[in-house]
């Protein structure tokens, strides 16, 4: 730290720099946040110096918590669901692992994911020491359920579905994975830190939630597709014992369940702001635009010959391409931000609300061209 301070408009001025170099949203393809709902902006700024870690000083936004969980509960299958606002989708998976873990007495307990799940379950695995499993995927990259079966021990303690997987949107079987969970009594964690905020507005009915009575915690992050401020995830447990697995004494007679200590509340409030302001009509309007502009792409793409490893599912679409890496540097060099699927390599386009149609005929029309020059 420099001895004398710098003053403010050199400052600010320095940190505009900074942001010029960073990636402007509307040429990116390849994030699951999106730039925050304005409203959400201004309530997070309102809100700035409360904490949830500290629920004396707070307790209004401490009730705009269990507001927005009720909120979260009423969307996924439920009037009544335990939770809090995490950091996002990492911490919700490892508190519900953690969870599992700890209603279990196995010594050496395993966890069964499906071969798509997001790397925040190697890290839930590595804190937790748990033993992670990969089942295998279908051909349409949905857990393939006999793999599950069979990969199931006496030192099994929880299951993992999928509810919008992060390469290529797709929702697990979660329908059966509940009726195992329920007939081998373990533990059913649903990670729809996308999907979440997507699958419930979509035009056709998946089965992923609360409904399904081997469901037992789901992670939802409205800093994905609820267009809130980050940090704001969310996870939620169908039984208060559940999700009392993870209280902890704090003082003043106060308790915690979540991993972080002092947490914001202000990306709290703004998720209760934004939820409140879109409704679920709002909400609606927004993934029929995203799927819009997915089913955009996937009519261009087949008339170029381009096939997605899936037919997309939500508003995700990832395109099989030759010659990819040599695609994708192309178009890094006229400045989108787009990346890969590994297994099978494809071109991962992530349709999110700051993409408009006129941004996507863009982009479509630099991929044609760029496609031509490298064929
Ligand atoms: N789960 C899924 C399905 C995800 O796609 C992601 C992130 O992309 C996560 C969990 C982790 O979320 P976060 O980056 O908010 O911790």
């Amino acid at each position: 730290m420099d001895e004398y301070g710098v003053v403010e408009g050199e400052l600010l001025e320095s940190l505009r720099h900074v942001r010029e170099k960073e990636a402007p949203f509307n040429r990116v393809f390849s994030s699951m946040c999106t730039r925050p709902h304005p409203l959400a902006v201004r309530v997070h700024q309102k809100f700035i110096e409360t904490n949830m870690g500290d629920n004396r000083l707070f307790p209004g936004t401490k009730d705009l918590e269990d507001r927005v969980i009720a909120m979260l509960a009423s969307l996924l299958g439920t009037q009544n669901a335990f939770g809090y606002i995490t950091t996002g989708g990492t911490e919700s998976n490892i508190q519900a692992l953690r969870v599992a873990r700890d209603l279990s007495s196995k010594k050496n307990p395993n966890v069964i994911v499906p071969a798509s799940a997001h790397f925040s379950f190697e890290k839930a695995a590595r804190i937790l020491g748990l033993e992670i499993k990969k089942a295998s995927l279908d051909k349409c990259y949905r857990v393939d359920i006999t793999s599950v079966e069979n990969l199931i021990d006496e030192n099994t303690i929880a299951l993992v579905g999928i509810a919008g997987t992060t390469e290529y949107g797709q929702i697990d079987p979660i329908e059966q994975l509940s009726e195992i969970a329920l007939s081998e009594d373990l533990f059913l964690h649903v990670d729809a830190a996308f999907g979440g905020l997507v699958i419930p507005f979509l035009e056709r009915d998946y089965k992923f939630d609360f409904t399904l009575d081997g469901v037992s915690s789901i992670t939802v992050d409205p800093h994905k597709m609820g267009a809130s401020t980050i940090p704001s995830g969310g996870l939620l447990f169908r039984c208060r014992e559940h999700m009392d697995q993870l209280m902890i004494s704090a003082y003043q007679e106060e308790k915690q369940h979540s991993l972080t200590g002092t947490r914001s509340g202000a990306s709290v409030a703004a998720t209760y702001a934004v939820f409140k302001h879109l409704g679920r009509r709002g909400y609606k309007r927004i993934v029929d635009r995203c799927m819009k502009l997915t089913n955009i792409t996937e009519k261009r793409a087949l008339s170029l010959d381009i096939n997605p490893v899936i037919k997309p599912v939500i508003n995700i679409i990832a395109l099989q391409i030759q010659n990819l890496d040599e695609v994708l540097s192309k178009l890094e060099k006229r400045n989108w931000y787009v990346s890969k699927t590994i297994k099978p390599k494809a071109l991962r386009l992530i349709m999110m609300p700051h993409i408009t149609e006129g941004i996507l005929g863009e982009f479509l029309d630099d991929l044609e061209e760029v496609i031509g020059y490298v064929r």
